[in-house]
């Protein structure tokens, strides 16, 4: 009888490749087939071995994105076949990355799973800049929450504007207007800060500050894309960025018109 196969959910978290736990490095190191997502920085690939089968199941880069369902099959059939699989998704797995889904579809198929945590981008993402998404003085915690839900839906911002918290915003970059607007109607402050983080601890990182005001008239600077973080309250203002030389902006256009506009 072949031994047992196994699949590890990894987390391999925000981008630097030097945020990676050392438990994912051990699983990443002795898996036989590697599912890979497309925020994963193939630099994390370094500690697999050679003979390693690698597949990329992203959506990035060109490639249509490979179904979920395909996905488990795949993770099943390999486990079955007695494999070391690893799943490797960015930031924490938990965190928008289907792993509750991925584990009850395994269990249902009587394969091992485990749960490898990684260092979700919505926190790296704004410490990298500074910004502390709790502190004592000015939030008592933090909300981790999607810009958009399944089908379209939205979250409620009006319940998540009355918590006060400090709101991460994963997945909302293409439609941040339309949420700093959303917020705004749901009573935020329009002198709300923003942070708004794109491709967080990689080479090419990059943050804005701003009001939420600002976010919900200007266009975002086109130096900034996805993947990117949108954090919303006052610990925005710890963040690095806020200094004399470089003041919290009021307004995004200031900071980038649209060659189109000229
Ligand atoms: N499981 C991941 C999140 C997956 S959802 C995690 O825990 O980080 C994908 C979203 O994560 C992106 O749309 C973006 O909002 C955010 N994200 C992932 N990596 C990022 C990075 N390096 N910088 C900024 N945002 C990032």
């Amino acid at each position: 009888m072949k031994a047992a196969g196994k699949v590890s959910l990894v987390g391999a978290g925000p981008g630097d490749p030097e945020l990676l736990t050392l438990k994912a490095v051990k699983a990443i190191a002795s898996a036989d087939v590697i599912l890979v997502d497309d925020l994963v920085n193939p630099a994390v690939l370094s500690h697999a071995q050679p003979s390693a089968r690698v597949i990329p199941v992203g959506k990035r880069g060109g490639c249509r994105s490979t179904p979920q369902a395909l996905i488990e099959r795949l993770m099943i059939r390999e486990a079955q076949a007695g494999k070391r699989v690893v799943r490797l998704k960015g930031g924490d797995p938990c965190i928008f990355g289907r792993a509750g889904e991925e584990r009850e579809r395994l269990l249902a198929a009587g394969i091992a799973v485990e749960i490898i945590s990684g260092i979700t981008a919505g926190i790296a993402g704004p410490a990298s800049f500074g910004i502390p998404v709790t502190h004592r003085e000015v939030a008592t915690g933090v909300v981790f929450v999607t810009g958009h839900t399944r089908g379209d839906g939205e979250p409620d911002w009006a319940a998540l504007a009355a918590t006060k918290l400090t709101l991460v915003i994963y997945m909302g970059f293409a439609r941040a207007s339309h949420i700093a607007s959303a917020l705004l109607a749901a009573g935020l402050a329009p002198d709300t800060p923003v942070a708004v983080i794109a491709h967080a601890t990689t080479p090419s990182a990059d943050a804005m500050l701003c009001t939420l005001s600002a976010l919900a008239i200007d266009p975002l600077p086109p130096r900034l894309s996805s993947p990117a973080i949108i954090v919303v309250g006052k610990v925005v203002k710890y963040g690095a960025l806020h200094s004399e030389e470089q003041p919290f902006v009021d307004s995004i256009s200031l900071a980038r018109i649209p060659s189109a506009a000229q």
